[in-house]
């Protein structure tokens, strides 16, 4: 897994959102991260990270930001890129209780459901085992989160609910280069998702 080079350095587009966690969670894991804001940052870094937040607002600054298509294009050249919940919604294929107008980047093969978990439920914790990263189950947290629905052909599950009421729902998936979960791991200072997306990132830049 670690074949891969070292020495890149991955954006955190930094529209809305918790970009501060994640700036921090990627150094933490010993990346190299800069905040991407506009069309010539996104093209110095070999991956990016679109964070949590509000995928209504981020669809709507990307297109103020003129960064929807360049990251559209980017993403579609094979450029590693993980979304955690807000960011997991931009990367679906398509998106079921969004706003009619809000457009995400495409990446993954997926149908998510916003704020599934239901409105009682703005925010709950629960064990997720993830393929392919090691060690216990992950202590995922789940902030007005979307889950996925389904999957086209060519995505991996890599992560479900596996207690609780929302047991057995999807909440990570892989296809390609792209990776998203419906958690915030750039909350709870575990960096095994944020290591294994370095990872990756290298091993395509490698
Ligand atoms: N509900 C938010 C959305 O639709 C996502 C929440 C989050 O990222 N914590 O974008």
């Amino acid at each position: 897994m670690s074949a891969g080079r070292t020495d890149v350095t991955i954006g955190v587009l930094a529209l809305q959102g918790d970009v501060r966690e994640h700036l921090h969670a990627l150094t933490s894991a010993g990346a190299t991260a800069r905040p991407v804001r506009r069309p010539e940052e996104l093209e110095r870094v070999d991956g990016l990270v679109i964070p949590g937040g509000e995928s209504t607002t981020m669809s709507k600054l990307a297109d103020v930001f003129e960064l929807r298509e360049p990251i559209r294009k980017r993403i579609e050249g094979g450029m590693p890129v993980y979304g955690s919940c807000a960011g997991m919604i931009m990367l679906a294929t398509e998106v079921l209780d969004g706003r009619p107008d809000q457009q995400g980047f495409g990446g993954i093969g997926m149908t998510v459901r916003r704020n599934a978990f239901g409105r009682q439920v703005d925010s709950f914790e629960a064990p997720v085992e993830i393929t392919g990263v090691p060690g216990p189950p992950f202590h995922a947290v789940f902030i007005r989160a979307p889950w996925v629905e389904r999957v086209a052909d060519g995505v991996e599950v890599l992560g479900r609910v596996s207690a609780g009421p929302a047991a057995g729902r999807i909440v990570a998936v892989r296809q390609g280069n792209a990776v998203a979960t419906a958690f915030h791991p750039e909350l709870t200072g575990d960096l095994r998702v944020h290591r294994y997306f370095a990872e990756l990132v290298g091993e395509a830049a490698g």
